[in-house]
């Protein structure tokens, strides 16, 4: 019997997760508040659940891909007593949405008192990764639990990295996602001189790819998404944000300062006139302004 793995959350990742999951012979039910997504799915070979509750008590392992951690707890709360109701085993939770390490550890130690295993299993990698099971994927978590999930994990992921004790995953993702901001607003920024310096910025970039100012979203954002002017990398800049402001409230939980990261995150918090919330993050980078001669 092939294993069940329930997919909560087939939106811009989970739908790419839930078709690589099946097209790998799990047996994966698919669950979103949206019709349009589980038809989605369904074209991939996803079974698409009708009822939530039924889906998480018949999975082995659920992987939830929801955008908040307050999402991802509301699905847990409300279907508490049901998960893994039809199986009577441990069932491991696998959460790719990006959240509060500190919801992590509360989830993964109640769900440990009902004899089910949590881990924060954040990802990166975007819709593309999601769809060709090729993200690269950062885990909180118990040893025991990684384990058993490794099958599904790795069916999802080529680089598996378990970072450390429940809520490591989501650290890491923060920490991540602080940089990628940082970087998407320092390269715009050091394209937007080159430019007004006279010097072509798609010369510029080529020469940061073949030097040490190269980051992951010179060699990849910037052209594919940036320089075309295409803005679909399927990231929104809501989500960012959220991510952003995680990101900050850590740095205050753990009292430390970061003032270059802060200076980044106040950009992107006050951008919301120029870059909506529903536009794709690649947005940011833009750095050719109409009203400046360059
Ligand atoms: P998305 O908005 O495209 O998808 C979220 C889906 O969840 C939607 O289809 C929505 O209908 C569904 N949903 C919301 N509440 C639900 C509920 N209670 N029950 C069932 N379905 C519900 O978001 P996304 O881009 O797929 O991101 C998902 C998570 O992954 C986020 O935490 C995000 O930060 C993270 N992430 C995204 C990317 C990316 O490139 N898009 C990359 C890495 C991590």
């Amino acid at each position: 019997n092939p294993t069940t793995v329930a997919v909560v959350g087939l939106g811009a990742m989970g739908v790419g997760m839930a078709k690589t999951l099946a097209s790998k012979g799990f047996r994966t039910l698919g669950f979103d508040l949206s019709q349009a997504r589980l038809d989605e799915a369904a074209a991939g070979g996803v079974e698409p659940a009708a009822a939530l509750g039924d889906a998480l008590a018949r999975a082995e392992f659920v992987v939830f891909s929801l955008p908040t951690a307050k999402d991802v707890a509301g699905v847990v709360d409300e279907h508490f007593a049901r998960i893994g109701s039809a199986t009577g085993g441990r069932v491991v939770i696998v959460d790719t949405s990006t959240s509060e390490p500190e919801v992590s550890r509360d989830l993964a130690r109640r769900l440990g008192q009902a004899g089910h295993g949590f881990l924060d299993a954040p990802v990166s990698g975007g819709p593309a990764g999601a769809a060709s099971g090729s993200l690269a994927m950062m885990i909180g978590g118990e040893e025991a639990d990684f384990a058993l999930a490794r099958p599904v994990i790795e069916a999802m992921a080529t680089k598996i990295l378990h970072v450390g004790p429940s809520g490591a995953g989501n650290v890491a993702k923060l920490v991540n996602n602080l940089l990628v901001a940082a970087h998407m607003i320092t390269t715009a920024e050091g394209l937007k001189l080159a430019a007004a310096a006279g010097v072509s910025p798609d010369a510029v970039l080529r020469v940061l790819n073949a030097a040490s100012g190269k980051s992951f979203l010179s060699d990849v954002h910037f052209p594919t998404w940036i320089m075309s002017e295409r803005f679909d990398s399927g990231f929104t800049a809501g989500l960012m944000r959220k991510d952003v402001r995680l990101a900050q409230a850590l740095a205050a939980e753990s009292g430390v300062s970061l003032p270059l990261t802060t200076e980044a995150a106040r950009l992107w918090a006050e951008s919301g006139d120029t870059v909506s919330d529903r536009d794709d993050f690649t947005r940011m980078g833009a750095f050719k302004d109409p009203n400046e001669t360059p």
